[in-house]
């Protein structure tokens, strides 16, 4: 049932009491911040997660998955990345409450004991973004890679001294 209707705003504790499940997905373009560390806005994240109640605790476990379009550093043309993230959600209702939830769940803070999903799921999967992302071995776009690598040598030709042959220099000194 991955296309349900997912809520804009959710209750936790109502979630977790009556053990709810939340699935479906939303469009990587309804995350703007999100989108602007990425190189295309297309693609679905679909969310699923479990609300439980447990030891008094509204817990939520689960997972968040999207194909993502990253900058390769290495040719500069989009690379697809796979994020894929388990999550384990203990709400709570402050900063300090949140210093009692166990090591084991990411707090997430209820703002009038709702949370605002896509808020929720934009930090989750702008946490797991990795800094910087390549093609695989090979994936490189040729023509791109060719174009990147040979205007990087010229300008260090051209402006930098290796700075091997000025140790060697010294060295022979
Ligand atoms: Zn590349």
């Amino acid at each position: 049932m991955l296309n349900s209707t997912l809520p804009i705003y959710f209750d936790p504790r109502k979630y977790a009491s009556h053990e709810m499940t939340l699935e479906g997905q939303i469009p990587l373009n309804k995350f703007k911040a999100l989108c602007s560390a990425l190189a295309s806005d297309i693609g679905d994240v679909v969310v699923h997660l479990s609300f439980k109640v447990d030891d008094g605790r509204y817990i939520a476990t689960g997972s968040l998955k999207v194909q993502v379009q990253i900058l390769c550093q290495r040719c500069m043309q989009p690379a697809p990345y796979d994020l894929a993230i388990d999550l384990a959600i203990g709400f709570v209702y402050d900063e300090e409450h949140a210093k009692s939830l166990p090591d084991d769940y990411d707090p997430v803070i209820m703002t009038d004991g709702e949370v605002v999903l896509a808020h929720m799921v934009e930090e989750e999967l702008i946490l797991a973004l990795p800094v910087v992302a390549y093609h695989d071995e090979s994936g490189c776009n040729p023509v791109a890679l060719k174009y990147a690598s040979s205007t990087d040598e010229a300008a260090d030709d051209e402006q930098k001294p290796n700075p091997f042959s000025i140790l060697a220099q010294l060295k022979a000194k």
